[in-house]
């Protein structure tokens, strides 16, 4: 373990003198490597009964009997109710609780809302299921159950949440004419009737079903599977590791993955480009296609630092948890990457936008009982504006 402590210290936090070989060497011996999370299409619909890590789409409800409302995930900023943006299954040993673990991270798919006040923006809720639990079958590969059990399993029967059409949170409200429709708020009942011409398909006898279900994903992002690999060591890095090594310099992709929108705006300035930035666009230039780098710790591990974007904009705290009053760690970052995936527009004045987004969560894995949500906590910190010029890509003598 102190070995170890040594190394992550190494990779973590002097990379400065690493290039960019040292650096993906370094981190082909971390052990503890971030597991880095690329989007791809799903292959097969991504129900909640196959415990999905995906971005975009509707919320697949680990918990079938209870789904957050739009009360829950609404923007502080324009009132309307938040996108999914990422769930992510993330099961852990202990405690038995937390067997089934998946963190839902919601946000306000508009990107003015988030340049006003981007801490009304963004929800984060985790949500877990003990291994013995009423609605799923033990899994079958797992050494302490025997045949009987899983063939004895019985789901629980109990009255199916209605979703709203739109957006898959609690239809608590529905179309008062055909009254076959729910929505979770008069918001998306309004988009279903206008945008999705509900107007028209309301009590049609012959409706274009496909068109519906059309129109009604164009609102949401787009859906992805989000698919990991342990970084250094995935069948995908040591190609780009090859491209690198190949081209004598950061892939080529690089440039594009960081590009920043608007960044017309920065001037040409090598001696002010923020350190830490340097450091970000080192490690993420090695495995440039990422959207999320997963790095909790396990219990007994001291708690690492995210891969900050820049030197500023950190948080000065991090909450404790709501509900047991314990500390909240570290546990993934969402990269500027993922904004390729959702399907937003990148060039209008009110797009989308940020850095990257670190989620934490509480360290304990507390139970949430009854409540099955439990709030957890989100951090954004945008590209730094100091002096950045991310059309030369930064040559390893730079830094
Ligand atoms: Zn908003
Ligand atoms: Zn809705
Ligand atoms: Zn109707
Ligand atoms: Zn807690």
């Amino acid at each position: 373990m102190a070995d170890h402590q040594a190394h992550v210290t190494d990779v973590n936090s002097d990379v400065s003198d690493l290039d960019q070989k040292e650096l993906s060497e370094a981190l082909a011996l971390d052990k503890w490597a971030p597991q880095l999370g690329y989007c791809e299409d799903p292959e097969e619909p991504l129900t909640a009964d196959t415990f999905p890590s995906k971005s975009g789409g509707k919320p697949a409800w680990m918990n079938p009997e209870h789904i957050l409302t739009a009360e829950q995930v609404t923007c502080g900023n324009c009132e309307k109710p938040m996108n999914l943006l990422v769930q992510l299954f993330t099961p852990e040993d202990e405690p038995e609780e937390a067997f089934n673990r998946t963190v839902y991270v919601f946000c306000c798919k508009n990107g003015g809302c988030i340049k006003d006040n981007w801490q009304k923006c963004f929800k984060v809720y985790r949500s877990q299921l003990p291994r013995d639990n009423p609605y799923y079958p033990p899994p079958e590969d797992d050494g302490a159950s025997d045949d009987d059990v899983a063939i004895d399993f019985k789901a629980k029967t109990f009255e199916k949440p209605t979703e709203c059409v739109i957006c898959g949170l609690a239809g608590t409200k529905k179309c008062g004419r055909c009254q076959a429709v729910h929505y979770c708020s008069r918001e998306h009942q309004m988009v279903d009737w206008n945008m999705c011409r509900h107007k028209e398909f309301c009590n049609a006898s012959d409706p274009d079903t496909t068109l519906i279900e059309e129109l009604r994903r164009t609102r949401l992002f787009d859906e992805k599977e989000i698919v990991s690999e342990p970084e250094g060591k995935g069948e995908d890095g040591e190609e780009e590791e090859a491209q690198a090594k190949q081209s004598g310099g950061p892939p080529s992709s690089q440039t594009n993955a960081l590009a920043l929108r608007g960044d017309e705006a920065y001037e040409n300035s090598e001696v002010d480009v923020d350190q830490q930035f340097l450091k970000f666009q080192l490690r993420i230039g090695l495995y440039p296609d990422q959207v999320l780098r997963y790095e909790r710790v396990e219990y007994d591990m001291p708690d690492r630092e995210p891969l900050w974007v820049q030197a500023g904009q950190k948080p000065t705290i991090v909450p404790q948890c709501d509900r047991c009053g314990g500390p909240r760690t570290f546990e993934f970052q969402i990269l500027s990457t993922l904004l390729n995936f959702l399907g937003v527009s990148h060039v209008a004045v009110d797009s989308l936008d940020w850095g990257a987004l670190y989620v934490y969560t509480c360290k304990h894995n507390c139970p949430i009982g009854n409540d099955v949500f439990a709030p957890e906590f989100l951090w954004k910190q945008d590209f730094s504006t100091d002096g950045m010029d991310l059309k030369n890509p930064i040559k390893q003598q730079d830094l």
